[in-house]
């Protein structure tokens, strides 16, 4: 039995509330640098908010400097906040990626559009929207699958959501959520 003490683990739980706060106050502080709000719809909640490269450079500058999301913040305040950044939230950050990807690849859409209107109007119950915000642009809105489906899901299921919803007959446990809510719900700030 290797049993960790009841205040060792206390210990470590105030620590992690410590690195926590200094990430969420390094983050605040870049972003309030960089405007405060996203550049394209104005929303200034900071628990949806990133720090976007403008020419869509981000996978290279990343690879480049061997750094996470996390550490983009302290790069760039270290960097006395260069220029060729700007704030998105997770959803306007999404369709940028995704137009970015489409016009690469040459196409017009990931997943099929049909199917993913008649999933949305059978989980929304005909709202169309987003059952957090309200959110009605299609493009950002996904299938969040309950734990207990999560669960019997393989890696190429949770790619094609979609498909295996439809072909398991749109079973009960998913709900329709924007990307800005579906990041609400793993930060706390
Ligand atoms: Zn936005
Ligand atoms: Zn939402």
């Amino acid at each position: 039995m290797n049993e960790i003490a009841p205040w060792k683990e206390r210990k470590k739980a105030r620590a992690g509330q410590r690195a926590h706060k200094r990430r969420t106050t390094l983050k605040r502080k870049v972003i309030a640098h960089y405007g405060g709000k996203c550049e394209w719809c104005y929303t200034t909640d900071v628990a949806v908010l990133c720090i976007d490269h403008i020419e869509n450079d981000g996978a290279d500058h990343r690879r480049e400097l061997g750094f996470n999301g996390a550490s983009t913040y302290a790069w760039l305040k270290k960097n006395r906040y260069p220029q060729g950044f700007q704030v998105l939230c997770a959803n306007c950050n999404f369709i940028k990626e995704m137009e970015h990807r489409k016009e690469a690849l040459g196409i017009k859409h990931f997943e099929s559009e049909a199917d993913k209107k008649v999933a949305l109007e059978k989980y929304t119950n005909g709202q169309n929207c987003c059952q957090g915000c309200g959110e009605k642009n299609i493009e950002v809105l996904t299938f969040i699958p309950s734990d207990e489906i999560k669960a019997t899901l393989d890696e190429n299921a949770k790619k094609k959501i979609i498909d295996w919803i439809k072909a398991n007959n749109y079973p009960e446990g998913f709900q329709v959520l924007c990307m800005n809510c579906n990041l609400k719900r793993y930060t706390i700030e």
